[in-house]
């Protein structure tokens, strides 16, 4: 365990970590973790806190990394199975707490066949820290996002086709039940054109500096895009918004059929 500690020490990316180790080394006759629960104590910077709390509570970043995957695994093929997203549309991602390090699905896979491997390690700047395959070509969406809300820490986009029909000509999916007001909160849909691009980074963060405490947006015709503080949450946002969208689709044309309104009369 104690070397284990140290090994992970060493390969964080962080100046100060000599710091870490060397007033580790001085404090001979005290376990590992008491050593960095000292060091902690005087630790100007949060993000190192955060990941040595993490490593102190759960073991090592290794153990951190595999808890994460299989967690996006399961939020993976729970879309799947509830035909959320089908082929091998729409992605997720996950940001290791305490760090800058994303997690994100490989391009290629569908939600069905994510396994540990097929998974990316990028740095907020986007370049592959570990992993063979390319990230998902929605990768500047997803660093957009962690941008801009430090809190979210999973990203589950879907091309969901409740919620693209209904966003077709919507500025928002109307909350229609207590659960999605409780839950959820407004959905706004952004209308940028592409996938991926510069052009839909910059509307996502505009969208969230107007409105930072959004669990979800729509993009027209493309899909949901559910923020969690953890992926299990992301995706759960992201199937309310369907299930919202699926709502307010069938009211709207109930109404339409009984009195003759538009679903803009919602
Ligand atoms: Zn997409």
């Amino acid at each position: 365990m104690e070397l284990l500690l140290e090994a992970e020490i060493k390969g964080f990316p962080f100046s100060f970590k000599k710091n870490l180790l060397a007033q580790a080394s001085e404090k001979t006759g005290m376990s590992i973790e008491e050593r960095i629960k000292y060091k902690i104590n005087g630790n100007p910077f949060p993000r190192l806190k955060n990941m040595i709390n993490a490593i102190l509570r759960n073991g090592t970043m290794s153990d951190e990394i595999q808890r994460l995957k299989e967690d996006m695994i399961a939020a993976a093929l729970r879309a799947y199975r509830i035909g959320l997203q089908t082929g091998n549309g729409g992605n997720l991602s996950g940001r290791l707490p305490g760090t800058d390090k994303i997690i994100i699905k490989g391009s290629g896979f569908s939600f069905g066949e994510c396994t540990l491997d097929n998974f990316v390690m990028v740095n907020m700047k986007g370049a592959v820290l570990e992993g063979g395959g390319k990230p998902s070509r929605e990768l500047l969406t997803h660093l957009a996002i962690y941008g801009m809300r430090p809190d979210i820490h999973g990203i589950f986009h879907t091309h969901s086709p409740w919620s693209i029909a209904y966003g077709e000509d919507a500025s928002e999916i109307p909350l229609l039940t207590d659960h999605s007001r409780a839950k959820l909160g407004p959905i706004p849909v952004i209308r940028v054109e592409g996938h991926g691009t510069e052009a839909v980074a910059r509307v996502v963060e505009a969208l969230l500096q107007e409105q930072p405490e959004l669990g979800a947006f729509v993009q027209v015709k493309h899909g949901i895009f559910g923020l969690g503080k953890n992926i299990i949450q992301a995706e759960h946002n992201a199937e309310l918004v369907e299930e919202t969208a699926q709502i307010a689709l069938l009211v709207s044309l109930r109404r339409a059929a009984l009195h003759g309104k538009d679903k803009n009369d919602l």
